[in-house]
């Protein structure tokens, strides 16, 4: 198909990586683009997710010099023609893009999408292009690279959001948010008068406790090193907190609740914690960890283990508004 026409190129501002570590810098760049499924996205917000962090630590010189970011929320200045779902002046919240085409996408389940490493790693559009090769530089990170002035989402990968509503506030709705309480919601299903305990309550595990919160689970334990991350936890909806570094956690825990609880989420990555998780559950429950480190191999029988991946949330559902 012919772009051409609709083909504009236009500066942006954005934060590029050129080196491990760091630092980010504010640069011009030259983005391409909308294409007929896209939007122009002015970004308002971004979050910072721990995968934009390890991503800066894990760069390497074959990887090119990259635009990261994927918790971004902004307003539609743009729409491609094939763009039915916003229109400009919308405010929209960003996530993870997905196909659309594959069995996995079909059936409801864009995280397990057949190319969702592609898509979301690949630093370029589904057809293979990239708005940002002009200027040498990887954008599309998880359908976003958020860290800039202008990005460019498509259908998939963008919710209509109220404007009524802070989008500083939503952003981290895209990854973080959706992660916890997806895990919660979607992944475990867990179910009122259930225990859970989250390790960690940084901004996945705080929403998880909300989430937790909203389907009723009972106790919602909160175990963290930071008083006033479990301060903020308990404010949210945990029914107790542990604090891991005054009290022996699954001590702590099996006070509350003498034969464990029936859900751990580990969101913490310590590996001392990958170890606790099981030794805290009830027979035939279930541990969650967000960990690139995998599913721990030590996991004993009658426990189940799963691994995260954005919560398994499909973002035009989870976001309804
Ligand atoms: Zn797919
Ligand atoms: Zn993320």
């Amino acid at each position: 198909m012919d772009h051409s026409k609709n083909m504009t190129i236009r500066e942006i501002r954005a934060a590029v990586l050129r080196k491990q570590d760091g630092p980010l810098k504010i640069e011009t760049l030259l983005m391409e683009g909308p294409q007929d499924s896209e939007a122009l996205i002015r970004i308002v917000a971004s979050g910072v997710c721990h995968t934009d962090i390890s991503m800066v630590h894990h760069w390497e010189t074959a990887d090119g010099p990259l635009v990261l970011g994927h918790e971004g929320a902004g307003i539609v200045e743009l729409t491609g023609k094939k763009v039915k779902a916003v229109r400009p002046g919308d405010h929209v919240v960003l996530s993870y893009q997905s196909c659309g085409t594959c069995r996995q996408c079909k059936s409801g389940r864009p995280t397990k999408c057949r190319r969702f490493y592609d898509l979301n790693f690949g630093f370029h559009r589904p057809d293979g292009s990239n708005a940002l090769e002009q200027s040498g530089v990887g954008g599309h990170f998880l359908g976003q690279s958020s860290f800039s002035s202008h990005i460019l989402a498509t259908e998939r990968n963008m919710v209509k959001v109220s404007k009524k509503l802070p989008l500083s506030i939503l952003a981290p709705l895209g990854c973080g948010m959706q992660t916890g309480a997806g895990t919660v919601m979607n992944m475990l299903h867990v179910r009122k008068g259930e225990s859970i305990a989250i390790f960690g309550t940084g901004a996945v595990g705080l929403a998880a406790v909300m989430a937790a919160r909203v389907v009723g689970a009972y106790p919602i334990i909160g175990m963290d090193i930071a008083p006033s991350r479990l301060k903020l936890a308990l404010e949210l909806g945990a029914t107790h907190v542990i604090n891991g570094r005054k009290t022996d956690v699954a001590a702590g825990i099996k006070k509350i609740v003498a034969d464990g609880v029936n859900y751990v989420l580990e969101t913490t990555g310590n590996s001392q914690m990958l170890h606790l998780a099981p030794e805290v559950i009830k027979k035939r429950g279930t541990a969650a960890f967000f960990t690139g480190e995998g599913v721990p191999d030590f996991v004993p029988k009658g426990i189940k283990a799963v691994q995260v991946v954005e919560g398994d949330s499909v973002p035009q559902i989870l976001f309804r508004n």
